[in-house]
């Protein structure tokens, strides 16, 4: 090596080291005495300036260099964007200014093959996850290659981004990319061949809630990987006892968000959140049973105990759902505007899974009714006209006052949430309380 040679390289490194630590005045000097030098790399792993800047979160000096004609997709010698690294260390800031330079989201490395994408599911920084499914839905790639199929696109090793989540244990991003249509089944092994779904790789990792959030959007517990294991034994292996017990086909199956009905996909946000709620707390009563008869007890609290017994003496009788008589009603059915709770408005949309054979479900309709529901929307309880009340429209359970008063021998102490719904043979026959008995989608104890 010459003199030149070695001159320019401590003149990299200065570089390097002053973009490593955010020094802008330096990188400023050094450019301007050699404004090439912005195009050099490090030696060994060839990281540009973009990539380092990306990398330590230098945002300034990122802009910087972006503003100076440096392309945002310039490889290492892993064949990684600078979008890669900051989705790696999730570095927001670097993500977002990245994608609004148009850093394409569809480069693969050449390490496992993954894109920004993995990086971001991999590593759990659901922030920088949700950057880029947002690019995503708004760039070419949207157009050349479809949203769905990015949200599910595969590394070198066949595993989805929800995969890689799912074994390193970052359940918000499991629950992002669920929401965003990652397939719950999707398999390693792809065309045919048997290979790990998310819900074994969540069984290796041991997160309950990766384990928890999978079910919940109808991971199957019976399919087999590449060794004819089923997640189940994955668990046990990895001597995850409280994720075994969850994955054990002989326990109680959990209800499933029913993403396929049309009008769960349309819900706007808040009736989402509410209902999302409403199935993690019915889950949690079926974990806490299943654990209750192990060693194990659930790491995280339980919502479902906090505070409903208190809020429901306080609620006036106006607000109760007229069909567990314990919850606040919150989600009104539309056109025909009937309300209950988020509970049991899952309890009778949300089948227990689907049977594969039966695939087909004829969509649930209004509970009081029958009449078929166009939108679930967040009931409006402020709204109501009591003045109503005489006027004819009994029908409408809503406007019903003194519920709690109706003869009900039971007590609503035994009507606790979901189970409510397996009981609704006691109140037949009382008015417009009433349902319209069809044991569809009566949830089986
Ligand atoms: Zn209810
Ligand atoms: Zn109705």
């Amino acid at each position: 090596m010459g003199q030149g040679l070695s001159c320019t390289t401590s003149k990299e490194h200065e570089l390097f080291t002053a973009v490593q630590y955010g020094d802008i005045d330096m990188v400023n000097d050094l450019l301007e005495k050699d404004p090439n030098l912005v195009h050099h790399t490090t030696l060994y792993d060839r990281h540009s300036v973009l990539h380092v800047a990306a990398a330590n979160g230098q945002i300034e000096i990122l802009d910087f260099a972006l503003n100076r004609s440096v392309k945002p997709d310039v490889l290492n010698r892993y064949k990684q964007t600078p979008l890669m690294l900051a989705a790696m260390h999730g570095k927001i800031c670097c993500v977002k200014r990245l994608l609004r330079a148009g850093a394409n989201i569809l480069k693969f490395d050449s390490i496992f093959g993954r894109t920004c994408l993995h990086y971001a599911a991999y590593y759990g920084h659901a922030d920088c996850l949700q950057a880029i499914l947002a690019a995503a839905e708004s760039s070419p790639v949207a157009v050349s290659w479809g949203y769905a199929r990015f949200v599910n696109i595969r590394d070198g090793r066949g595993a989805t981004p929800l995969h890689l989540a799912s074994r390193q244990k970052r359940p918000e991003c499991v629950h992002i990319l669920l929401n965003r249509g990652a397939l719950v089944c999707a398999s390693t092994g792809g065309y045919g061949c048997p290979g790990s779904t998310p819900l074994h790789l969540a069984a290796r990792g041991g997160s309950i809630d990766c384990v928890r959030a999978l079910l919940a959007w109808g991971a199957d517990r019976v399919q087999r990987d590449a060794s004819g294991r089923i997640p189940y034994v994955v668990a046990l292996k990895h001597k995850h006892g409280a994720s075994a017990a969850l994955l054990d086909p002989a326990s109680a199956e959990p209800l499933v968000w029913p993403a396929p009905l049309k009008f769960i996909s349309e819900l706007d946000r808040e009736a989402k959140a509410l209902l999302e709620q409403a199935l993690l707390e019915a889950n949690r009563v079926r974990e806490k049973n299943i654990l209750k008869h192990t060693a194990y007890s659930l790491p995280s609290p339980s919502y479902s105990d906090v505070g409903t017994d208190d809020n429901t003496s306080e609620t006036s009788d106006t607000e109760l759902c007229c069909i567990c008589f314990e919850q606040v009603c919150n989600i009104e059915v539309e056109d025909c505007g009937h309300q209950m709770c988020a509970q049991c408005t899952l309890a009778l949309c949300c089948h227990n899974k689907p049977n594969p054979t039966t695939a087909c479900l004829t969509p649930p309709v209004c509970p009081f009714c029958r009449s078929s529901i166009a939108r679930l929307v967040v009931a409006k309880i402020k709204d109501q006209d009591y003045g109503d009340l005489d006027s004819g429209d009994i029908g409408s359970p809503k406007l019903r006052k003194s519920r709690k008063s109706c003869n009900f021998s039971e007590g609503s102490s035994s009507f606790k949430g979901l189970t409510a719904v397996g009981s609704f043979g006691k109140m037949g026959g009382r008015g417009s309380g009433r349902i319209a008995a069809d044991n569809e989608w009566v949830d089986k104890p």
